[in-house]
């Protein structure tokens, strides 16, 4: 497909996203930008209230959002979600695979839980909603999925310990690279972003004391990002501009992979 207009070929207009975890940061700006494109969002989340309250907000900046509440780790729960979401709009375009958690713990002192419970979501909920997805973007030869993944997919964040989380974002961006490699054949497109340090709920509780202070310090940008600043990539990758594009990991950290 040749790309005339630039411009024309990033608007989502016409298509339906699906974002997990669109309740609150990263997810919740993603979801905001793919709306402000013109595409309807789709808001996966645990919390109901808080859903329906990002909906309500969207909606009141003009931009077609509804909620399907699920747990991206349970079976049952993504294929219900995906299926009201097929019910509702009948197509997915776009999904974007947010949802995620951290535990800042050092590795010999790890719960069992922590290391599960962050692989089951940052890993497991991944590829659970890729394949529900991907199958039906398959049927229908089209769609785009966007994996959020970390800058510690490459490098080990620090000061923090937490393993499990450097080690889910290194899977995810190879799983990344597998079902963009395996769908290719189907027009279906797999990305990820790979965020640095950026201001949500994860980081807030360490951003005013010396790991915040390291973050930054390290950051040759001298700050940490807003989850905005996320926006311009996924509509991109989202949208027919990014065409040709399959298997790559975005690394929007602000240089701090850099030294
Ligand atoms: P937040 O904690 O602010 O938001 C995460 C969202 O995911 C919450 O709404 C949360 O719901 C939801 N969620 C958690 N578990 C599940 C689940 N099992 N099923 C469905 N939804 C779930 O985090 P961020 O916005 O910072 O993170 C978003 C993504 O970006 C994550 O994948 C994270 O790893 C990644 N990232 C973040 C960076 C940062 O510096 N902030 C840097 C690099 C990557 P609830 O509110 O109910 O818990």
């Amino acid at each position: 497909m040749a790309i005339r207009n630039i411009i024309q070929a990033l608007r989502l207009d016409g298509k339906v996203a699906l974002v997990t975890g669109g309740n609150r940061g990263i997810g919740k700006a993603i979801a905001r930008a793919l709306g402000q494109a013109g595409a309807c969002v789709a808001i996966m989340d645990l919390e109901h209230e808080n859903g329906m309250g990002t909906v309500d907000e969207l909606a009141g900046e003009g931009i077609s959002a509804y909620f399907v509440q699920g747990d991206v780790t349970s079976p049952e729960d993504v294929k219900a979600a995906v299926a009201e979401v097929l019910h509702r709009s009948g197509k997915v375009d776009v999904l974007v695979n947010n949802a995620g958690i951290c535990r800042n713990v050092a590795a010999e002192e790890m719960a069992w839980s922590d290391w599960y419970d962050v692989i089951n979501v940052n890993l497991n909920g991944v590829f659970l909603m890729a394949q529900a997805v991907g199958r039906e973007m398959i049927k229908r030869r089209c769609g785009s999925i966007i994996n959020i993944s970390s800058m510690s997919g490459y490098i080990v964040n620090h000061p923090q310990p937490q393993c499990s989380y450097n080690a889910s974002k290194a899977a995810v961006n190879h799983l990344t690279k597998s079902l963009a490699y395996e769908w290719a054949k189907y027009n279906v497109r797999v990305n990820a972003i790979a965020p640095g340090y950026i201001a949500t709920n994860i980081t807030a509780p360490n951003l005013n004391n010396e790991w915040g202070r390291t973050w930054v310090e390290l950051t040759p940008m001298k700050r940490i990002g807003a989850p905005e600043e996320l926006g311009g990539i996924a509509v991109y990758l989202a949208s027919d501009a990014s065409s040709f594009t399959t298997g790559a990991v975005f690394v929007v950290d602000g240089g701090y992979t850099l030294i």
